[in-house]
């Protein structure tokens, strides 16, 4: 089997390094390596290739100017190995900036290690970026790709550039998609104690493995493990920040939500015992439900509502009240003050990641429509002909998805899909888990 080709991200700090390996890798199982240091500023990660097959891709930060920090040598050193061992490096570049002295070093030295280098300039988007950015030529290592990071612009050129340099893509060689750890966003309003919480998971030294930055400000995701299994808690310093913006209105936790998200395989809403459920809740619940990921409900502050003689079941009800969409989405009841619950919200999430992937067989789905149309036949959403279940297949994941043949084409009633989409959860789990039901008619 032939080795993985590895890209390595090169560029002076703020070019937009992290936000281009993001764009890559969508951020999906980033590594990291267990040396002190090196885990704060290079982050591993593979990316799919358009035409099929995988590369690794990594994002080398604080090469040459960082001075500030304390592991600069071995950062430096770090990075250098990365870039030996390159199929090939993206120099990074800013559009916006112009090509300055520190880029002409890096640009030296890439030369003198020898390795292929593919120069990008990112922020193309910007004014003041001419066409084919000539300016960036006297680098000497050939007409640069134009790109945007943050708007996905030129990846497609991005990637015919880097085909040169890492052969034929290797799609039997692929592994199989299995995930390393789960990667989940804490997200609720303001003040239900997501920063509290996210301090008691990653507080206990024994539980972090390392603290992810990127060069630049954005994302922090801390990667955790318990019990055997590791969760990357994605977009820390949102939820720090926020904390330190208590005034902050509420959209600004909704746009976090919706950033965080994204990110997610599973969600933790985080909901405040003390306050009860509001509306505020439930439109941050139907980010998560809208986007399809999988969601645990965290009750947070249960110390205190204990303590009044609050009872769970009661508290249980009032969720399924409110929040009716994800009915589905299990409750765990904890405390980031105590420490209650803590380990079995993990628990809940790692299950709830798998039940996301979960695929069952067209056999099995076809036995559980089948009974359930023997019971209840298929009503149509407005009268007309009688309708008849075909078969069903699941067709996706991560939202597990169904797709379900009937003989006509009319909509089927939202109560039947309903009692489909019970059917299958009765039969087969997927507990925290969006299930999507697409209902086509056969082609007549
Ligand atoms: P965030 O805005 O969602 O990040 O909320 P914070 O983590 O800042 O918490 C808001 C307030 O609730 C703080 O005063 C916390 O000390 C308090 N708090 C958070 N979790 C708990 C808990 O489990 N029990 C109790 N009693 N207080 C909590």
């Amino acid at each position: 089997m032939s080795r993985q080709p590895v890209v390595v991200i090169v560029g002076r700090p703020n070019v937009g390094k992290s936000t281009l390996f993001n764009r890559l890798t969508r951020s999906r199982r980033a590594l990291v390596h267990d040396q002190p240091g090196v885990t704060r500023d290079r982050i591993i990660a593979d990316a799919e290739r358009p035409g099929g097959g995988r590369v690794t891709v990594v994002d080398t930060g604080g090469l040459l100017l960082e001075d500030e920090d304390q592991y600069v040598p071995l950062i430096r050193s770090q990075a250098e190995e990365a870039i030996r061992g390159a199929d090939a490096v993206v120099f990074l570049l800013d559009g916006e900036s112009g090509p300055i002295p520190e880029d002409r070093d890096i640009a030296n030295y890439l030369r003198a290690l020898g390795v292929p280098v593919v120069p990008v300039v990112n922020k193309a988007d910007r004014s003041g970026v001419e066409l084919g950015a000539p300016e960036f030529n006297a680098l000497g290592l050939g007409e640069p790709v134009l790109i945007s990071a943050e708007h996905g612009r030129g990846t497609d050129e991005l990637w015919e550039a880097l085909d040169g340099h890492l052969g034929v893509s290797q799609v039997a060689d692929e592994q199989p998609d299995r995930a390393d750890e789960v990667q989940v966003a804490i997200i609720g309003r303001p003040n239900v104690g997501k920063s509290s919480l996210l301090n008691r998971l990653v507080g206990d030294e024994r539980a972090l493995v390392s603290e992810i930055a990127g060069t630049t400000r954005d994302a922090v995701d801390c990667l955790i493990e318990r019990g055997g299994q590791r969760y990357l808690i994605v977009d820390t310093a949102g939820i720090r920040k926020g904390r330190l913006l208590k005034e902050n209105v509420d959209h600004v936790s909704v746009v976090q939500a919706r950033h965080s998200i994204e990110r997610a395989d599973v969600v933790v809403l985080v909901l405040d015992a003390e306050a009860g459920v509001r509306e505020m809740d439930a439109t941050i619940a139907g980010l998560a439900d809208k986007a399809g990921r999988g969601v645990v409900i965290a009750v947070n502050k249960w110390d205190l509502a204990a303590e009044r003689g609050l009872k769970q079941r009661s508290f249980t009800e009032s969720v399924r009240d409110d929040i009716k969409f994800i009915s589905w989405a299990p409750l765990v009841f904890v405390s980031a003050r105590t420490g209650m619950g803590i380990a079995a919200l993990l628990k809940k999430a790692d299950a709830v990641g798998v039940s996301c992937r979960q695929r069952v067989t067209t056999g099995q789905v076809n036995r559980v429509l089948g009974k359930a149309a023997r019971e209840h036949a298929p009503k149509a959403a407005k009268g007309g002909a009688p309708v008849s279940i075909l078969y069903g297949a699941q067709v996706g994941i991560a939202p597990p998805t169904f797709a379900i043949s009937i003989s006509h084409p009319v909509d089927l009633h939202f109560s039947y899909k309903r009692f489909l989409e019970n059917r299958i959860r009765a039969a087969f789990g997927f507990e925290g888990a969006p299930i999507v039901i697409k209902v086509r008619a056969r082609r007549h």
